[in-house]
């Protein structure tokens, strides 16, 4: 019987939250979520809020799904841990690669585990030079990632990663990546005079030029996730997967898709490398992998990779966790690997709700505010600017309008988050029709909201 009051001065005392000032965060600015149920979610104040954003861009299946608390229970009775170092194995994390390999694609048929998205890029990094290493090309280091990118928040994952923000805190990024730029249409491309084509293609040679510039024997890898999430959703053109697989033939380097939030239906495929047609080396997964029921990661390896590492000189790979394969959390992958099955929520995204959707959406982009509508699957952008008849301008103070309208949406009853000046939304995989319209109309409304208070300020 703690009031919501008690629990929020309780929450400002002792719990340090992730990305979060901190110093700014007031005791009642808290949010505390109590329930949730399909899109909906409930707070300690009563209020009924849609999950714009399936939690952290993972409860693919919505909440509340029983059947995985009843597979977690009927593992946890059985066994609830067990490790899988060395020699041992169990019965759900056995079943689960299995399953993961039906639906990765054709070349990748085996799994590395972890707990999260950040300690799957850390075992991709280990793996990657582990791997040269092995080939006897040990010069081989570099990994090539990309301005803007979110890897994680582990020191391998902040340095792969390309925010700005992450390695000003604390000497990242180590030594050993580079960071080439993003096909960023919408924020880089337009002012460039290129056609959006064109620029993708520049954009995606931008690879090969950094491989010139460094080396082709110096490079190990390139990482990116196939459209943007946490940067802001941007979707590259049309014209730069292909482009970037080019490359990546002609190239004797690994590719690494970080499938972390395009991974088990976001974009209407299985992966974001079926949507792009790319063929990875590494495929890191977290997430949709268990709607985020339960903690998992791991990374999905290509064939040549394994094969690699089976050899007789590869030896011991020193490197895993004491919840590789955690057995309730497989249990919980396998319960939520059922429902995306059985409820076809991957055709669903592709042909139903996710067009569905991406209609309401591209109407957005009709208001004042929006520069660009951009959706992929269930996984889109509102870009804001402050005069729709020049596109070319963007709001001063980067950032400010971005979170004005946040805020609007959360008391308009829509968890929708800001990334700079763009609003983001990333639902359950599951919502209805009618939800779909709702959480259009709730946008429309923030939108309008936001224009207002805009217009307040002068
Ligand atoms: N990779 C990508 C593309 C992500 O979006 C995220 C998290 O948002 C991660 C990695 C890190 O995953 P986690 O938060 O599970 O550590």
């Amino acid at each position: 019987n703690v009031s919501s009051h008690d629990l929020k001065v309780s929450d400002h005392a002792h719990h340090f939250h992730p990305f979060t000032d901190h110093g700014a965060l007031g005791v009642d600015e808290r949010r505390v979520i109590s329930r949730a149920d399909g899109v909906w979610l409930w707070d300690t104040d009563g209020n009924r809020i849609m999950d714009g954003m399936a939690g952290l861009w993972c409860v693919n299946v919505g909440h509340g799904r029983n059947e995985i608390v009843e597979a977690v229970r009927a593992q946890m009775s059985e066994l609830a841990y067990y490790n899988t170092f060395f020699k041992t194995s169990h019965p759900p994390v056995i079943e689960l690669s299995e399953k993961i390999a039906e639906i990765a694609p054709d070349h990748m048929n085996m799994v590395v585990y972890g707990s999260s998205g950040s300690d799957a890029n850390d075992t991709v990094f280990r793996m990657v030079r582990t791997y040269w290493d092995v080939m006897g090309k040990p010069e081989k280091k570099v990994i090539i990632s990309r301005k803007n990118a979110y890897h994680g928040s582990t020191v391998a994952g902040a340095s792969l990663g390309g925010m700005g923000g992450m390695h000003g805190q604390g000497g990242l990024p180590v030594p050993g990546i580079h960071h080439i730029d993003q096909p960023y249409w919408f924020g880089e491309g337009m002012k460039t005079g290129m056609s959006e084509e064109e620029f993708g293609i520049w954009a995606a040679r931008e690879l090969d030029r950094a491989i010139e510039e460094m080396g082709e024997d110096k490079i190990a890898a390139f990482i990116a996730e196939p459209i943007q999430g946490a940067g802001g959703v941007i979707v590259p053109p049309a014209s730069y997967w292909p482009e970037v697989k080019k490359i990546l033939e002609a190239r004797d380097i690994l590719f690494v898709s970080d499938e972390v939030i395009c991974g088990f239906g976001r974009t209407g495929e299985w992966f974001g490398a079926d949507y792009y047609g790319t063929k990875p080396d590494f495929m890191p997964i977290a997430k949709g992998l268990t709607s985020g029921y339960l903690p998992l990661g791991g990374v999905i390896i290509s064939d040549r990779v394994k094969e690699v590492f089976h050899r007789s000189e590869a030896g011991e790979f020193y490197h895993g966790y004491t919840y590789s394969g955690h057995p309730a959390a497989c249990a919980a992958a396998l319960a939520n690997l059922e429902i995306m099955k059985r409820e076809n929520l991957v055709g669903r995204v592709k042909n139903d709700i996710g067009p569905f959707m991406q209609k309401l959406w591209a109407e957005l982009g009709e208001h004042d505010l929006v520069g660009e509508a951009r959706m992929v699957g269930l996984v889109g952008a509102l870009e804001l600017v402050p005069q729709k008849s020049d596109l070319s301008r963007r709001f001063d103070n980067v950032g400010r309008v971005g979170t004005i309208a946040r805020d609007h949406s959360f008391k308009n009853g829509l968890v929708m988050r800001a990334v700079r000046d763009s609003l983001i939304i990333s639902p359950p995989l599951v919502m209805s029709e009618e939800e779909a319209s709702e959480m259009a109309a709730t946008a429309k409304k923030t939108l309008d909201d936001t224009w207002k208070t805009l217009k307040a300020d002068g």
